[in-house]
């Protein structure tokens, strides 16, 4: 396999069906002949975000987040560029052809390598899964797992393993199916000093895939010896546990149609919540809650439910997972860890401690009870004030100042103004205290936390007649060649249009068309923007022959105007210094300002026949 032609590449870019492939994310309407849809990239309740079908282009006018749909699939999906292309080639029926010779997509060797690994770790968890399964070595694991109330269908679909407790076996075995030394050493799943040496040793193993089902790590339980008691995969150029989260490929059609996903701790809650039919469980992998997973829920959810331990740990956890859900335009709830005391007698017998999380319930109370506790939420402000009051000393005004700036972050994460005010009222009521002062405090918090955040470089790029003309030209770029027959690139002034004038000569040499090629081609973002927006905005849809011609012969204009207005400045220095300039005699100016005049004649001329 080498790097993706560039044909198959302008095939797929052709095909792609711009509104299908957008429309699996955002639910995207026709208004006034534009295509327009709620930005998947920000936090909006008015529509921003706009498509456009035969460009093949996306842009939101809210965030400034735009480019080509391949980028948008990149961007939604954390793909590299060769994976979408295959992806989407694969989808609109493409064949992908492959080249040999170099190019500049390095990271295609990438993708080889996040595929070989992934086999590999594939080929790895069915091992370990036999092992838990057939093996003499395996019971005591399988035993653990049983006693935790998992059954056999969960063993299966999580594929669940035991990694035999001799370190060596491992490598022995992979030896045996042909794997290089080299190969093994670079895995992953040995020990970087002795590479022979298997990372993990007799441990329950959960193998861990990425949302297209590629198995790219593994997490291991202790069963016996020594270490901690969970244990992840180092992290690689295919797994990254900040943007990944356990169960995902599981996990995603459930949270596709329900716009719901539960977030737990541990992978054996998330085993448990499937079990009980709850299947759009998933679990961060060993750090907290990231940006990056929420915005990969945000795809998909609306709403999150967290349930975490009823620990110290577990709480703060939650506190800080509802502000990275609200920042990313989740809304939150939070599973209440004992249930409803109230509601559901008879669930916990008395005196008993209460269930700590949803494989506990799963073993001591069984799946039906677990189904009902997950019902039992509270909405995210809620449990907030709750914390805020069980955190701070209330009784003392310090404690009560303490516990109503503790609800500030939450307050800043809302986009209205309406809810913030009512969330307001709500806390000086709670912590009895005077709404105006909360408000006045909260307003000082706010402003000085604004004063820090980087100010977003606008569209700093003003429209001028350069700029027109080659904003149309790179949205019709068939017309590119009658530019390119009638202006050089030194006459171009404007640097933003000589870089779209650069980036499509360099695509009309190559003999490639379409925005990917275009785009790809631009190196400073702003003027890649430019081109984003412009065609997102469908503004040259209309008659742009006449829009090219009409700029050329603009650009044209004011070019030769600012060549007269040089002539005429050097024609006064040279009368002034009453003699002959240097390069340039007064003939060849005067020659040059004659046919200038006549040019700038004829152009106006056109103009009025036109
Ligand atoms: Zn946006």
């Amino acid at each position: 396999m080498g790097y993706i032609t560039k044909a198959t590449i302008q095939e797929v870019s052709d095909k792609i069906d711009a509104l299908a492939v957008v429309g699996d994310y955002v639910r995207i309407e026709k208004r006034s002949g534009r295509y327009l849809g709620l930005c998947p990239f920000h936090h909006e309740k008015t529509p921003s975000f706009s498509v456009n079908p035969d460009l093949k282009l996306y842009h939101c006018f809210g965030c400034g987040k735009g480019g080509t749909i391949i980028n948008f699939i990149m961007e939604m999906d954390k793909l590299s560029f060769p994976e979408t292309v295959e992806l989407l080639a694969k989808r609109f029926g493409v064949p992908v052809v492959y080249e040999h010779t170099g190019g500049d997509q390095l990271d295609t060797g990438m993708t080889k390598r996040i595929e070989e690994r992934a086999e590999l770790y594939s080929r790895v968890a069915g091992s370990f899964h036999y092992v838990l399964m057939e093996k003499p070595e395996g019971r005591a694991a399988k035993a653990y797992i049983i006693s935790r109330g998992l059954c056999n269908e969960m063993i299966d679909r999580f594929r669940l393993g035991y990694a035999p407790a001799d370190r060596r076996w491992l490598f022995t075995f992979l030896s045996g199916k042909g794997y290089s030394p080299e190969f093994l050493a670079s895995s992953g799943l040995f020990s970087p000093k002795y590479p022979r040496s298997s990372f993990f040793a007799d441990r329950l193993m959960f193998p861990i895939a990425d949302r297209q089902g590629r198995t790219v790590a593994f997490g291991g339980r202790i069963m016996g010896g020594e270490g901690p008691k969970y244990i992840n995969s180092p992290e690689s150029e295919g797994y990254k546990k900040g943007q990944t989260l356990f169960a995902i490929d599981l996990a995603q059609p459930e949270i596709r149609k329900t716009r719901e996903v539960y977030i737990a701790e541990g992978y054996m809650d998330v085993i448990a919540l499937h079990q009980a039919g709850i299947t759009n469980a998933v679990a961060p992998l060993g750090t907290a809650f990231t940006d990056e997973q929420a915005k990969l829920l945000r795809r998909w959810a609306d709403r999150v439910f967290l349930i975490f331990d009823a620990d110290l740990a577990g709480q703060n956890a939650v506190v800080k997972a509802i502000l990275t859900c609200r920042n990313n335009g989740l809304a939150a709830g939070v599973v209440v860890p004992g249930g409803d005391p109230a509601g559901e007698k008879g669930a916990e017998a008395p005196g008993q401690t209460r269930f700590k999380d949803p494989a506990d319930i799963l073993k001591e109370a069984g799946a039906e009870v677990l189904q009902k506790r997950v019902k039992y939420t509270i909405n995210d402000f809620k449990y907030l004030m709750d914390r805020g009051r069980a955190l701070f000393d209330v009784s003392s005004s310090e404690g009560k100042a303490r516990g109503v700036a503790f609800l500030f972050p939450y307050l800043q994460t809302l986009d209205s103004e309406v809810s913030r005010d009512a969330c307001i009222s709500s806390i000086a009521a709670a912590f009895g205290v005077d709404r105006g002062a909360v408000a006045d405090d909260y307003r000082k918090t706010a402003l000085g936390n604004k004063s820090q955040e980087a100010v977003r470089p606008s569209s700093a790029i003003r429209m001028n007649d350069e700029l027109f003309l080659f904003a149309v030209v790179s949205i019709h770029q068939r017309l590119y060649p009658e530019v390119r027959s009638r202006l050089a690139i030194k006459e171009i002034e404007d640097p933003c249009a000589k870089d779209i004038f650069i980036a499509l000569e360099e695509c009309y040499a190559h003999d490639e068309l379409g925005m990917d090629a275009l785009l790809s081609r631009i190196s400073a973002p702003h003027v890649r923007n430019f081109v984003i927006e412009r065609g997102a905005s469908n503004e040259f849809a209309a008659n742009p022959e006449q829009l090219v011609a009409d700029g050329i012969k603009r650009v044209e204009q004011k070019r030769l105007g600012r060549r007269l207005d040089d002539i005429v400045m050097k024609l006064r220095i040279v009368k002034a210094e009453a003699g002959i300039g240097g390069e340039t005699s007064l003939e060849d100016l005067l020659d040059e300002k004659m046919h200038i005049d006549a040019e700038l004649r004829r152009l106006r001329l056109k103009e009025d026949f036109d």
